[in-house]
Order: C-alpha cells, then sequence, then structure tokens
C-alpha cells in the first residue's frame, strides 16, 4: 500500500510503498477515506511537536472496515468509522468518569504511543523498517491497523471528507466550547486564530446563540472567512489591539475567550480580554516549554478562570457522536471548512497551504 512518510524533521514525506500487516486481537484494518491536513501534522513535520521517526502522520480520519481482529466487538467489515487520537480503554479511572480523552493506558507508556498496544508495528518499509503510526492513527496512508477503541462507527450517509474532519478540528473547536461546564446562552464570546478549530469554536458559539462573538486573525482573508461560522466581530491583530477592541466591543471584557493557535502572547491576550468571572480557554498546542506570564492580581480581583481543553474537554467518540447527529439534522456547518481536495500524491502541496495560511481545511482523499 501507499503512504507518506516522515524519515527525518523538516523534509518532506515521502509517498512509498509499505507492507501492513493483518490486525491482532483488539485491531481492525480499515481502508483509509478521507484524511484531514492538521496544523499539528505540520507542527510534528516541522519538530514543534517531537515525535518518533520514520512516523506516518494523518491523525483526523475515516475509512472503511476491510477486516477484524480477534474478540472485536460491535465493529464489523463494511462498516464507516471515525477515528479518535487518543484510543481508550473504557476501564481506566478517567475513562470511567467520561474523561477517555485523557485515557491513562493511551498515555501510560511513550514508547507505545505511536505503536500498537502490544508494541510492535503493523506498516514496515522494504527494507523492514518498522513505521510509526501518529497516535496509533496514520491516517495519511492506503491502509490502517488500528485499535478498535478509536473507531467510531456511523451511517454510511456521512460523506468520508466530512467524517474526517470530525476527527479532529470539528470536535477540539465545537467540543471545547459546548462541553465547557455551565456556558450559558447569550454569552460573549473572542476567538483567536480562524484555523479548523477557531472555525468550529465559532460554529460552537453560534449554536449556543452567543450574543457577540469576536474572531481575531492577522490575516483578512481568513476573517472574512469567519463570518461564514457566526463571527458577528471581527479583528485583524496586526492593524489593532484586540485586547482593546474585545474590551471596546462588548464594554470591558468577554465571558469566553479562547486561544486555538497556542502560543504565550495569544493566550495572555486572551486572559487580558475577559471582563470579570470569564474564562479563558486555551485549545491550541503551544511548544512544549511555553509558558504564560499572567498579571495575578489581575486574575484575583477580577476572578478570572483559565482552563485547558484537549481534543472538545470530554470523550472524544460522545462529543463525536452528537456532532454527527447534529451534522445529519442539518445543525452544524462542516462542508464550508473543506476547501480543498488532494490525492495523497499531493499530500506536500496540501502542507504547502498551510504553510501560505490559506483559509479552511485540506483533505487527502482515496
Ligand atoms: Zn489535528
Ligand atoms: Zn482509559
Amino acid at each position: 500500500m501507499k503512504a507518506a512518510v516522515l524519515y527525518e524533521v523538516g523534509k518532506k514525506l515521502e509517498i512509498i510503498d509499505l507492507s501492513i500487516g493483518k490486525p491482532k486481537q483488539g485491531e481492525v484494518l480499515v481502508n483509509m477515506k478521507a484524511a484531514g491536513v492538521c496544523a499539528s501534522d505540520h507542527h510534528v513535520i516541522h519538530g514543534q511537536i517531537p515525535y518518533p521517526t520514520p512516523i506516518v502522520l494523518g491523525h483526523e480520519n475515516a475509512g472503511v472496515v476491510e477486516e477484524i481482529g480477534e474478540n472485536v466487538q460491535g465493529i464489523k467489515p463494511g462498516d464507516s468509522v471515525i477515528m479518535s487520537f487518543v484510543s481508550s480503554c473504557g476501564n481506566c479511572n478517567y475513562c470511567r468518569t467520561g474523561l477517555a480523552n485523557h485515557c491513562s493506558r493511551h498515555y501510560s507508556d511513550p514508547k507505545v504511543q505511536h505503536k500498537l498496544f502490544d508494541n510492535t508495528f503493523r506498516i514496515h518499509d522494504q527494507k523492514d523498517n518498522g513505521i510509526f503510526q501518529m497516535n496509533k492513527l496514520g491516517g495519511f496512508a492506503e491502509k490502517q491497523v488500528v485499535p478498535e477503541d478509536s473507531l467510531l462507527v456511523i451511517p454510511n450517509e456521512v460523506p468520508p471528507e466530512v467524517a474526517a474532519l470530525i476527527g479532529c478540528c470539528v470536535t477540539t473547536g465545537f467540543g471545547g466550547i459546548v462541553n465547557l461546564e455551565n456556558i450559558k446562552t447569550g454569552s460573549t464570546v473572542a476567538v483567536f486564530g480562524c484555523g479548523g478549530v477557531g472555525l468550529n469554536i465559532l460554529e460552537g458559539a453560534k449554536s449556543l446563540n452567543a450574543n457577540k462573538i469576536i474572531a481575531v486573525d492577522i490575516s483578512d482573508h481568513k476573517l472574512e472567512f469567519a463570518y461564514k461560522f457566526g463571527a458577528t466581530h471581527v479583528i485583524n491583530a496586526k492593524n489593532e489591539d484586540p485586547v482593546e477592541k474585545i474590551k471596546e466591543i462588548t464594554d470591558g471584557g468577554v465571558d469566553y475567550s479562547f486561544d486555538s493557535f497556542g502560543s504565550s502572547m495569544i493566550m495572555k491576550q486572551a486572559v487580558e480580554s475577559l471582563g470579570r468571572r470569564g474564562t479563558a480557554s486555551l485549545v491550541g498546542l503551544a511548544h512544549p516549554k511555553s509558558d504564560v506570564d499572567l498579571n495575578m492580581v489581575d486574575l484575583v480581583r477580577n476572578e478570572k478562570k483559565v482552563v485547558g481543553s484537549f481534543y472538545g474537554y470530554a470523550s472524544p467518540l460522545v462529543t463525536m457522536k452528537k456532532i454527527v447527529d447534529m451534522y445529519l439534522t442539518g445543525k452544524i456547518n462542516i462542508e464550508p471548512l473543506i476547501r480543498k481536495k488532494f490525492m495523497l500524491s499531493e499530500i506536500n502541496e496540501a502542507f504547502e497551504d498551510i504553510d501560505k495560511g490559506e483559509d479552511g481545511r485540506g483533505v487527502i482523499v482515496f
């Protein structure tokens, strides 16, 4: 099967033929149908997220089951599936309390995070090198063997490009706002960064009937695009101070702010743009060594809250199921996120579009 492999950080992906093994106990062989090209893959290529190589990236995936291993329950060949990049066991304390995004088994051993749970590879190149699969997935390949616990079976009528995006950016963004505790209708919201995740936070704010929905970015065309997802106001942070402007629009600061990008400067601005008792949510992944310098008196006097939010702030498969149902009943906009479809052979062009800061999502289709 053909796959795009990252052999060395900073280099282009190489399209090569790999051999793929059979699914073992608790594993499933999936034929890929669509894979979104996410900024996190881009971060791995450029070394901001340190992952082992050689690796097949791609964690925003949809496909059709070809074969199941022993003891796989509730999944059969021919099923359409979305994949979670946290494979949740269902038995640890986090899974049992509804926080499968923090599954202890998934995070227990960094050595196996990008291999199957028995610490072996399912894919090898022609020289018999074992190839890592990003978070046990690896969607930039025609096929994958993945743990059954990473799969959500979905109705066949969901288009694969839509299903793929639910695998990462829609769940992270939409879930990241609608799953916040006690968020109220009529709140004011500011979203920093209008990439795939940011646009889905805007969409979530719209679905919660947020009052003012302010999109912040440094690109005018991304801000123009943000209006399609519910932004009522936009701010180009290159031209004006977003904190001052947000305070002006909302008469003192927003109830909720989100950093969908992941940077110390933006996180600080997200906290500073809150009104009293506001909540700043950090959704984007920054460099592992990043810190943020916040004014403590501002936090105390104004009773501000800062939360981290990972993969939709809840069990990913539960959030995904909710989003699939909302898609099928016309309550969430996903197709407009898809800017362009690429063949696997064009994958490096899809990443160049991220460098150029193009709107929306590129999706690899198989
Ligand atoms: Zn992603
Ligand atoms: Zn678990």
